[in-house]
């Protein structure tokens, strides 16, 4: 009887299942199929692999939420089939995709393993070999016949990363993702150093709940020097908009001139729930800290603390589809669901 852990490979698309056609040059999506034929050293990992493909694999910029859902199903269909799942992906919206899925998954108590690399698998000097074995065996690391990671990681580049504390941050270095606000989960080395203190811990009482409801009528609002007042105006007069992300300066502010409150303050007051995040790359909104967002926090702004923009997008989305009132959707989007964010 096999007794290795067993992984599930799912590929989404992006630029990792790609291999070059050496007669013609061109970049052709890889056969996941036969993948243990095309990688060997997969054979040498302690783990058996079976491979899933998405019926019609993407770049990933043609991500939206009814394939995050084709994702989650694949999950969640196979939930107890396997004991871990890496995901291949493209880099571009890997953080939001991995974010989505992390709310999608309550109560996760095995790996789900992002990667993806910046070159082809087929490339001479790919990282994708090194990112799609090691995911794999992160995915596969077992203490007492249980998984050691027990939520979403993004792995790339010698590191684990919690998934929903990540962004893309270079177009073209190995080093793509950073996670400015929260530590690595696993380091690569010669060693795979386990940073043990900073895992998800999981709570094997409670059962999976999986979420597949996203509701997407939000705007994201970028803050800058010279917003249009009559813009603001014309985008908020849409009556389809129930959420707002405010990317707002440093930490939490935005201009204090009154017809950007008394526009927040009137979509407020329609229920629409409004976040602030900030558009720093670290760091975290303080709404109080500075007089320029005293108003914004007397208004009933939500704080979305030092969360990503992308791990933002998806709380928002993931909580206006669970249908809460929304004095009750900013309680539960200002408490850490997944990790996501700083606890208080
Ligand atoms: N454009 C590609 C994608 O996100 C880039 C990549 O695969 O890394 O699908």
């Amino acid at each position: 009887m096999n007794t290795s852990p067993g992984i599930l490979l799912i590929y989404t698309g992006g630029t990792i299942g790609m291999i070059k056609n050496f007669e013609t040059g061109a970049l052709i999506a890889f056969d996941f199929d036969e993948l243990l034929l095309k990688i060997p050293e997969l054979n040498l990992l302690d783990c058996h692999i079976d491979t899933l493909s998405f019926k019609e694999p993407i770049d990933s910029s043609d991500m939206n939420v009814e394939r995050w859902k084709e994702l989650g199903d694949i999950i969640n269909e196979n939930y107890e089939q396997y004991d871990g799942f890496v995901v291949l992906h493209g880099s571009d919206t890997m953080s939001y995709t991995s974010s989505a899925i992390s709310f999608m998954f309550e109560n996760l108590a095995k790996p789900i393993i992002f990667t993806g690399s910046q070159l082809p698998i087929g490339d001479l000097r790919t990282d994708a070999k090194e990112n799609l074995i090691t995911a794999i065996q992160i995915a596969s690391l077992q203490k007492n016949g249980k998984p050691v990671i027990t939520e979403v990681g993004l792995y790339f580049e010698y590191k684990l990363l919690r998934a929903n504390r990540t962004t893309k941050i270079n177009a073209e270095h190995f080093e793509a993702f950073q996670s400015l606000n929260y530590p690595p989960l696993v380091e690569s080395g010669v060693h795979l150093r386990i940073n043990t203190a900073f895992l998800y811990p999981v709570n094997r009482r409670k059962k999976m709940v999986y979420h597949t409801h996203f509701d997407n009528n939000i705007i994201i609002l970028k803050m800058f020097p010279g917003l249009n007042e009559h813009i603001l105006e014309s985008i908020f007069s849409s009556d389809t908009i129930k959420g707002v992300i405010l990317e707002t300066y440093g930490a939490g502010n935005t201009t204090t001139k009154k017809w950007f409150l008394d526009a927040i303050k009137k979509m407020i007051k329609k229920g629409i729930s409004v976040v602030n995040i900030t558009q720093c790359a670290g760091g975290s909104v303080e709404m109080g800290k500075y007089d320029t967002s005293v108003g914004l926090k007397k208004l009933g702004v939500i704080s979305g603390k030092d969360s990503t923009t992308e791990a933002a997008i998806a709380k928002l989305m993931y909580l206006l589809g669970e249908k809460l009132q929304p004095k009750v959707l900013k309680t539960i989007y200002e408490t850490a669901l997944r990790g996501e964010m700083v606890e208080n």
